[in-house]
């Protein structure tokens, strides 16, 4: 039927509001001791704090008390928050309903967890892409050279489980924190299924970007940070299969993980979630990532990746037009990737760039080797890489909620400056 002239139209569905960061009215001082607004292009080191995620921890703060052992009200209050909010994680990641969701510091925290939680024999195979949290923490592992393509990952892993009896661990990055590019893991998991072996994704740098469902990747373990998904520091995650944990050494030995203490004999608790999280929980920390994960979600994957695409694709049009300037990338420019840029401008050290950025133009990037340094010093080409080898480092920027085209813009324009001032 015709909609009659006089019928009012009805209104488009409400674009999702994405939600607000806090410390976007920062100003900082540049030389000369002006104060100009903050461009915090810092993202993948630490992403600034959400609205909402900052709303739930000051909700949080009149009545807290120790989680899971008191019968007063602050007490039954506080542990169903901190339930709660395990429950919103399980859900955020796409966690199986027998899984276990274990609340850690952080990524490294988590991915030291599942290390010491592995069978008697284990060996995990591990790409020198790897970030440091994912590359050292194993007690035997196999190191797999860095592929030169997508596949060459596949083959290469195959490989390597194909030659390895006993209980294995293939470990992975979802999106690299130097260069951005995802990984192919639903191909990994396969092939580390296809040996018996079981797969640890490192999330870290995809859970502020993309949608994780590791049920619908098969994943065996996926591990994440707090504080580079929009809430505060102290609390990551180790998420996934209970039956490992369950039987490991308890992560940490003290009240809250052990069901009775006599003279000779200690019995611990068998739930992994339990047994692994002695001591008094970072109550806050955990309302704070939920919080951080129900706002994502609320904003929905859709709208958050099309304003992600927008502005890295300015971002990277922008800087690798600069003459000089060269951006870093393992599989070609053509990749997908997060919201990571990683470069080295002629001319310069990474550090000497980094601080005309800060103290020029206000602008954070982080530089250096980005706890990655075989995989940086592969993409470099540089022999050495110690600490303080100026040669094998560069300059990382990365975007996320609140980033705008003038943070952006500002970057490149400091950029162009920069190479002609050189
Ligand atoms: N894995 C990746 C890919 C990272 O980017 C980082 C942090 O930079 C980590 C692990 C370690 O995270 P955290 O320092 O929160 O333990």
């Amino acid at each position: 039927a015709s909609t009659s002239a006089t019928t009012p139209a009805r209104p488009a569905p409400a674009e999702r509001r994405i939600p607000p960061v806090l410390g976007s009215d920062l100003e900082v001082p540049v030389r000369g001791g002006r104060l100009i607004p903050y461009a915090n292009l810092d993202y993948a080191a630490s992403a600034p704090c959400l609205e909402p995620v900052s709303a739930a921890v000051t909700a949080a703060l009149p009545a807290y008390s120790s989680v899971h052992r008191g019968a007063g009200y602050a007490s039954q209050l506080t542990t169903a928050r901190y339930e709660q909010a395990r429950h919103t994680v399980r859900a955020f990641a796409g966690a199986r309903p027998d899984d276990s969701v274990i609340f850690t510091r952080n990524t490294t925290d988590a991915t030291n967890l599942l290390a010491r939680s592995l069978p008697e024999g284990t060996t995990a195979v591990v790409f020198d892409t790897e970030h440091h949290a994912s590359l050292l923490p194993w007690g035997t592992a196999v190191r797999l050279a860095i592929p030169a393509f997508p596949g060459e990952a596949v083959r290469a892993a195959d490989e390597a489980l194909a030659g390895i009896d006993g209980p294995k661990l293939l470990v992975v990055t979802a999106a690299s924190n130097v260069t951005g590019e995802l990984w192919p893991i639903a191909a990994l998991a396969h092939i580390a299924h296809r040996h018996g072996a079981r797969i640890l994704v490192d999330a870290a740098q995809l859970v502020p970007h993309r949608r994780l469902n590791l049920t619908a990747l098969d994943l065996d373990y996926v591990v994440f940070s707090g504080h580079k998904l929009y809430a505060p520091f102290g609390t990551g995650a180790l998420i996934g299969r209970s039956d490992w944990l369950a039987e490991a050494e308890p992560y940490l030995k003290g009240g809250g993980a052990v069901k009775t203490v006599n003279d000779d004999e200690t019995e611990w608790h068998d739930d992994p979630e339990t047994r692994h999280e002695a001591g008094t929980p970072n109550v806050l920390g955990a309302v704070a990532l939920a919080a951080a994960c129900d706002a994502l979600t609320a904003t929905g994957w859709t709208v958050l990746l099309r304003e992600e695409e927008r502005l890295l694709s300015r971002l990277r049009d922008g800087i690798t037009a600069v003459r000089g300037v060269h951006e870093l990338s393992l599989w070609g420019p053509d990749h997908p990737r997060v919201g990571i840029v990683s470069f080295v401008v002629e001319g310069f050290t990474a550090r000497e760039v980094a601080e005309v950025l800060s103290g020029d133009y206000g602008i954070g990037v982080r530089d250096g080797k980005f706890c990655a340094h075989p995989f940086v010093r592969h993409l470099l080409g540089t022999a050495d890489g110690g600490c303080d080898d100026v040669t094998a480092s560069a300059v990382r920027a990365s975007i996320g909620i609140g980033t705008t085209e003038e943070h952006v813009d500002r970057l490149i324009t400091a950029l162009q400056d920069l190479v002609s001032r050189g």
